[in-house]
C-alpha cells in the first residue's frame, strides 16, 4: 500500500492497465483476438495507443459516484417540489419523449458494444478505454431513465419507450443506425460511434436536447446533461484517439478509414434530421436554429478545424457533405412537416407553430420559410379553424438506408422530391439521397436485410391491417399521439395551471 501511494497517476494507470496485461503462450494472438483482422486494418504496435485520461478504476468509480450523488439530489428535489409544473410548457416534453424513445436505447446499445470491444481489441490501452466507455454508457442509460421517469407519472408518451424503439416507424431511423454500427467490425464501429457519432456530430445530436432542457425549465435533464458531459469529453477524445491511431499505424488504413468517415458522416447526419425538427419546432423556447447550430458546430468547427488537421493524414472532408450544407435551410421544415402529418402514429404530439414561432422561423430561414413552408402551415391552420386536423392518409415510402420517409428534395430544387434507386438481385430499392444510395451500393447485402417499418406493416407483421391495430402493437395509448392542442397533456397542463392562483388565494384566506 505504501508503495502505490508514491506512484504518480500516470504510473498507477500503467501499473493497473499495461502491467496487468500479458502475452498469451498457449493460444495464438489470432485465436485470442479473432475479430481485428478481417476489416483490412493493419496495427503494428498496439502499445502506441495512448489514453490521455489515464483513469484507474478506483478513481473512475469515485468521480462517477460523486456525479450520480449530485444528479439524484436534483431529481429528488424536483420531484418533491412538483418541478414539472415550472416547465416552459407541457409540449416541451415532446422533445424529451423523442429523446427517451430514440436516444436512450442507443446508449444501451453503445454500452453493450463497447463491452464487446473491451474484450476483443488486442491492446490493453484501447481495451481499458472501451471498458470505461461501456460503463459510462450503462450509467447514461440508467440516469436518463431515472431523470425522465418523474415526467412519466404526469404525461403521455414516456411509458413504453423501449418496446417502441424496436417497433415504431420514426424510431427505426436511430435504431437502424446503431444496428448497422454494432453489426460492423470493431474498427468500423470505433469510427462510426467513437468518431462520427461522438466527435463529429455530438454538438448536433446530444447537445441540442440538453440546451433545450436548460432553456425550457427542465432542470433534471439539464443536470443529467452536465453529468454526462464529462464522460462525453472522454468519449470524444477516445474517438479522436482512435482515428489518429488507425491513420498513424499504416498508410493502407487511410482509404479504409476514409470510406467509413464518408459512410458514417451521412448515416449520422440523417439521424440528426430528427434533431433538426426538434430544435426548430418542438421547443417552446428556442435555443438556436438548426441552421445556426449546423453552421457553428459543423461547418466552422468540424470542417474548418478538425478536417484541416486530418488533411495531414490524407483524409478529406466527408463525401456528400455539400448536400448536407445545401440542406441546412430545408431540413427541419421537411422533417417536422412529416412528423406533423403522421403524429397520429407517433408517441408524441405535434402542433402548428404559433404566430411568434412562425415569425422566428421566417427570420432564421429568410430564403425558404415564407416561400416554401409557411403556406403549408397556413393551410394546416385553416383546416384547424374549420374544425379539422390534417393527417396524411396512407403510408410513406421509406429510404432503404436511413429509413426516413422520402421527404427530402433535389439538391438545388426545394420543390422536387429527391428519389434515387438501385437494383440488386433483380429487386428495386429506393433512396432519399445520393448519400443513402452510395451507402447501399457499397454494401447492398447488408441493407437489403433492413427491417423497414412500412413494409412490415404491409406484410402483416405489425398487429394487423388497420391503424388502431398497428398503434396497439406499437404500444401507443390514448394521449400519447396526435395533435397537441386538446390532448390529455394539454388539458392537464391547463387544469393544473388554472387551479394555481385559486389554491394560493384559499390558503391565504384561511
Ligand atoms: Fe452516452
Ligand atoms: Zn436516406
Amino acid at each position: 500500500m505504501a508503495n502505490t501511494k508514491k506512484l504518480s497517476m500516470k504510473q498507477r494507470y500503467s501499473a493497473l492497465t499495461r502491467d496487468l496485461d500479458w502475452e498469451s503462450s498457449y493460444v495464438s494472438e489470432e485465436e485470442l483476438f479473432p475479430h481485428t483482422k478481417f476489416e483490412g486494418i493493419k496495427i503494428h504496435d498496439w502499445a502506441k495507443w495512448e489514453d490521455p485520461f489515464r483513469l484507474t478504476i478506483d478513481a473512475y468509480c469515485k468521480y462517477q459516484a460523486e456525479k450520480d450523488k449530485r444528479l439524484y439530489a436534483v431529481l429528488d428535489g424536483f420531484a418533491q417540489s412538483q418541478g414539472h409544473l415550472t416547465l416552459s410548457d407541457a409540449r416541451y416534453l415532446n422533445a424529451m419523449k423523442l429523446f427517451l424513445q430514440g436516444v436512450t436505447p442507443l446508449e444501451y446499445q453503445a454500452h453493450r458494444h463497447f463491452g464487446y470491444l473491451a474484450r476483443h481489441l488486442n491492446g490493453p490501452g484501447p481495451r481499458f478505454a472501451a471498458l470505461c466507455q461501456s460503463i459510462d454508457e450503462l450509467r447514461h442509460t440508467q440516469t436518463e431513465i431515472h431523470t425522465l421517469s418523474n415526467y412519466n407519472k404526469y404525461y403521455g408518451g414516456l411509458h413504453s419507450w423501449s418496446k417502441m424503439h424496436d417497433r415504431v416507424w420514426y424510431l427505426s431511423v436511430p435504431k437502424s443506425f446503431f444496428d448497422d454500427a454494432i453489426s460492423a467490425g470493431p474498427f468500423e464501429f470505433l469510427i462510426a460511434i467513437g468518431f462520427s457519432f461522438e466527435y463529429l456530430l455530438t454538438n448536433l445530436l446530444f447537445v441540442p436536447f440538453m440546451s433545450g432542457a436548460s432553456f425550457n425549465g427542465d432542470l433534471p435533464s439539464m443536470t443529467f446533461g452536465f453529468s454526462a458531459q464529462s464522460d462525453e469529453s472522454r468519449h470524444m477524445t477516445l474517438g479522436l484517439e482512435a482515428i489518429k491511431f488507425l491513420l498513424e499505424q499504416d498508410e493502407g488504413n487511410v482509404p479504409i478509414v476514409q470510406g467509413w468517415i464518408d459512410k458514417w458522416f451521412w448515416r449520422g447526419y440523417r439521424v440528426t434530421a430528427l434533431v433538426a425538427g426538434m430544435l426548430d419546432y418542438m421547443l417552446p423556447r428556442k435555443v438556436m436554429s438548426w441552421k445556426e447550430a449546423f453552421e457553428l458546430y459543423f461547418e466552422e468547427q468540424m470542417l474548418g478545424g478538425l478536417f484541416k488537421d486530418l488533411e495531414f493524414y490524407g483524409i478529406t472532408p466527408p463525401r456528400h457533405v455539400e448536400h448536407a450544407i445545401a440542406e441546412k435551410d430545408l431540413l427541419s421544415h421537411q422533417v417536422y412537416w412529416t412528423l406533423y402529418s403522421f403524429s397520429f402514429a407517433a408517441a408524441f404530439t405535434t402542433t402548428v407553430p404559433e404566430a411568434g414561432e412562425r415569425a422566428w422561423l421566417a427570420e432564421q430561414y429568410p430564403d425558404t420559410f415564407n416561400t416554401f413552408y409557411k403556406p403549408r402551415w397556413d393551410k394546416a391552420q385553416a383546416i384547424i379553424d374549420g374544425g379539422g386536423r390534417f393527417f396524411f392518409q396512407g403510408l410513406p415510402q421509406l429510404c432503404q438506408t436511413c429509413q426516413i420517409p422520402m421527404v427530402f428534395t433535389e439538391p438545388g430544387d426545394p420543390t422536387t422530391l429527391c428519389q434515387r434507386h438501385s437494383v440488386y438481385r433483380g429487386e428495386r430499392f429506393d433512396f432519399c439521397s445520393d448519400g443513402c444510395k452510395w451507402i447501399f451500393d457499397r454494401e447492398p447485402e447488408k441493407y437489403v436485410q433492413a427491417w423497414m417499418p412500412v413494409h412490415q406493416i404491409y406484410q402483416g407483421n405489425c398487429g394487423g391491417p388497420s391503424v388502431p391495430e398497428v398503434l396497439a402493437w406499437y404500444g401507443i395509448q390514448d394521449g400519447d399521439n396526435g395533435e397537441y392542442t386538446g390532448s390529455l397533456d394539454h388539458l392537464d397542463w391547463r387544469r393544473w395551471h388554472a387551479s394555481e392562483p385559486a389554491v394560493a388565494s384559499t390558503t391565504k384566506e384561511s
